[in-house]
């Protein structure tokens, strides 16, 4: 069971006694969380930390996972690249294929909750079932929605309109919907594994036992092997860097279960890495791993084209590091150029800001604490709990 009482030297005891108080009036209530995927991705990583953390409240939270083959996948992928405006358009049976799969799944699913809480689009349409039960249902919708493909996205919103409410991660992603919207910010949890504190001699050995050199400035890219977080730009600018200042590059990745690219872009990347031996590109890291890689690099980089809210620029900030990132998505709520972070466009602009900041360290270091305070304010899995709980409290009132 999660112990709530070592968040509050974190967060301070008003905040605890507020989730004490708002989890009492949820007592006997079962909050069914759906999504795609139960490892791998943004949305895996805090339904991971949310249901220890509702359940150690005294509320009845569940996580289950849809099932789909490769070919859903496809579909889903296509749908999600879409729905993010990229120019990726669906095949005419992908629609097909998803609704088959919903159908499969509502076979073998049991929809049990008092709140159905579904999470992103391939889940969506189990939603046709909801008349037959007497459940409330939120959608909770993790993507950037501001410029959809419009037929993807109206096909999705066909389902969306039966929901009782819909969640969005800022105010820019959300749809018009004949239905209440909510704004919720996600969150990382402080003493995950992913999070902790480390010992120096953990991230020492992490730092072995991969061959980096502890000596040499380490510029870092965490994400999942997809294009839309370019890893190529990642790449680009620790070359235009090390032409002057001499550094390590580490690409660290893996697979999300409903991602079926990865494979394809991690082979293209290695392949781009050629031999160069400060290319450090690593899969399969645990998340203590992950962890002591944040820890021990100097600059860290989040280069996505498109991006649904960035847990690993919150996770990299906490860890009172300077992130560059493109403004996209999620990362201007996180990152306020200057101060918590810096926002650039072009990889000269990357690279130059890269290099003024290993130099300047000083300033690095005071950008590093402005970050972790800015996520202990707003970016941190109380805040959360918090928020949801309110929705969970909202639907069951007006049910
Ligand atoms: N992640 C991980 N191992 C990896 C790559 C990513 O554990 O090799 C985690 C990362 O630390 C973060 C999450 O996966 O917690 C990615 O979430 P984000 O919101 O950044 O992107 P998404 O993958 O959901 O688009």
């Amino acid at each position: 069971m999660a112990n709530l009482e070592k968040y509050e030297p974190i967060v301070g005891s008003y905040v605890m006694e507020e989730l004490y108080t708002i989890a009492e009036n949820l007592k006997g209530k079962i909050i069914q969380n759906v999504n795609s995927t139960a490892v791998g991705g943004g949305v895996a990583e805090i339904l991971s930390r949310m249901i220890p953390l509702l359940r150690a409240l005294g509320i009845e939270a569940h996580w289950d996972v849809i099932k789909g083959g490769e070919r859903f996948f496809e579909a889903t992928k296509r749908f999600h690249n879409a729905l993010h405006n990229e120019t990726t358009n669906p095949l005419q049976d992908d629609f097909a294929v998803f609704l088959d799969n919903t159908d499969e799944n509502l076979r073998d699913m049991k929809l049990y909750g008092d709140v159905l809480f579904v999470h992103d689009p391939q889940p969506v349409a189990l939603v046709k079932v909801k008349e037959a039960l007497k459940s409330r249902w939120a959608w909770r919708c993790h993507i950037d929605l501001s410029a959809p493909n419009e037929r993807v996205w109206n096909f999705i919103k066909g389902f969306v309109e039966h929901y009782d409410a819909a969640v969005f991660t800022s105010p820019a992603f959300a749809q018009d919907l004949p239905l209440p919207r909510f704004i919720i910010m996600p969150s990382i949890d402080p003493l995950s594994e992913k999070n902790k504190k480390l010992s120096s001699k953990f991230v020492d050995s992490f730092l072995e036992k991969h061959e980096l050199n502890p000596e040499k400035p380490i510029i870092t890219q965490i994400s999942r092997f997809d294009y839309l977080k370019d890893p190529f730009g990642a790449l680009e600018v620790y070359r235009d860097v090390k032409r002057r200042v001499d550094c390590q590059l580490t690409l660290a990745g893996g697979g999300a279960a409903d991602d079926p690219e990865g494979a394809k872009v991690l082979a293209e990347v290695s392949e781009k890495a050629e031999n160069d031996r400060d290319i450090h590109i690593l899969t399969n890291l645990s998340d203590l791993e992950i962890n002591a890689l944040q820890r021990a690099s100097s600059i860290i980089l989040q280069m996505s084209l498109k991006e649904g809210f960035g847990l690993t620029v919150t996770e990299a900030l906490w860890k009172g590091k300077p992130v560059l990132a493109r403004p996209v998505g999620g990362i201007p709520l996180q990152i306020k150029h200057g101060y918590s972070g810096i926002l650039c466009h072009s990889i000269p602009g990357f690279s130059q800001w890269v290099r003024r900041l290993l130099v300047n360290k000083e300033y690095a270091k005071r950008i590093g604490i402005n970050a972790r305070e800015y996520v202990r304010s707003n970016f941190l899995i109380t805040r959360h709990l918090k928020d949801y709980m309110l929705l969970f409290l909202f639907l069951l009132e007006t049910g």
